[in-house]
């Protein structure tokens, strides 16, 4: 995969992008990032790429020339053909007008094999660029940020750890947080030793823990060291729904959970369903 980020701050991505998976995934070639400045591509002897607001107001908003130039210069496919599905290839706009990552999201930007990503500042982007240069826009969550460039990296970080082989234990990115795996709400059969992490069929990942089995008085579930896979597997499917019902209920749709996944829920409500 090819990232390009698009930014007035280049030096900021020293740092987010140089750790861990992120880091492999860059050395190994699976995935290669190029930051573009975009100072370079103002024209004017102050280099400068933004100007006041028409129709006044606060702040400042970044010009369209510089940001069309860049991209152009990147050659990315046409954006009809982005638009449309035709080609492998997207450009965002970080925008907190845009729609929400989310796990599904990642999911689908990492089947691409080109992503370009605007970073906004100051009071936002030229309309412009949104409407007939970037294909869409994508918010990291409902707050606004002083600039797209956190949104860049979060975006790139959730993608990259998805692209096949950037993290060494592949089952892992199917079966963490959010993922949703329609039909196999939980991949560990009865029977079988329990994966590291049950598949999480949409729900918030179950609470992990390591050695020591006792830590300054606190002790690790009993049930996680007797060895009975069957119980451990029940017992992750009901944290997993527990912290879901607690932290995230919208997560929680009646439709696409077990008849197991219903008992378990009606046992910690305390209710029959
Ligand atoms: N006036 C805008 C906010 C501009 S913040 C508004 O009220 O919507 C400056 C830049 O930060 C934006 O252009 C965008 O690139 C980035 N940004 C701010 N919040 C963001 C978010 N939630 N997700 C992604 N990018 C964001």
């Amino acid at each position: 995969m090819k990232v390009d980020l698009v930014t007035i701050f280049p030096d900021f991505f020293r740092g987010p992008l140089d750790y861990g998976i992120l880091r492999r995934a860059r050395e190994t070639g699976l995935v290669e990032i190029k930051v573009h400045d975009l100072r370079e591509f103002a024209r004017d002897k102050h280099r400068s790429v933004d100007d006041r607001p028409f129709g006044g107001g606060e702040g400042m908003v970044l010009k369209p020339e510089p940001i069309f130039e860049c991209i152009e210069k990147l050659n990315v496919a046409p954006r009809e053909e982005r638009v449309a599905g035709s080609t492998k290839q997207t450009v965002i706009l970080l925008s907190a007008q845009g729609r929400r990552l989310d796990q599904a999201l990642a999911q689908e930007l990492a089947a691409l094999e080109r992503i370009v990503l605007i970073c906004g500042r100051y009071e936002g982007v030229d309309e412009r660029v949104s409407e007939h240069l970037a294909d869409r826009e994508i918010s990291i969550g409902d707050y606004v940020l002083s600039g797209g460039e956190l949104g860049a990296a979060v975006i790139v970080d959730s993608v990259v750890r998805l692209i096949p082989g950037a993290v060494g234990n592949e089952a892992s990115t199917k079966q963490e947080s959010f993922t949703a795996q329609p039909g196999t709400e939980s991949a560990d059969k009865p029977g079988d030793p329990p994966s590291s992490t049950c598949v999480s069929g949409g729900l918030l990942d179950y609470p992990h823990y390591t050695r020591p089995a006792e830590f300054r008085g606190m002790a690790v579930p009993e049930v996680l060291v007797n060895g009975n896979h069957d119980e451990i597997r029940r017992w992750r499917r009901r944290t997993a729904l527990e912290k879901t019902l607690r932290n995230r209920p919208d997560l929680l749709d009646p439709a696409t959970l077990s008849e197991e996944d219903r008992k378990l829920l009606a046992q910690i409500t305390g209710k029959n369903t």
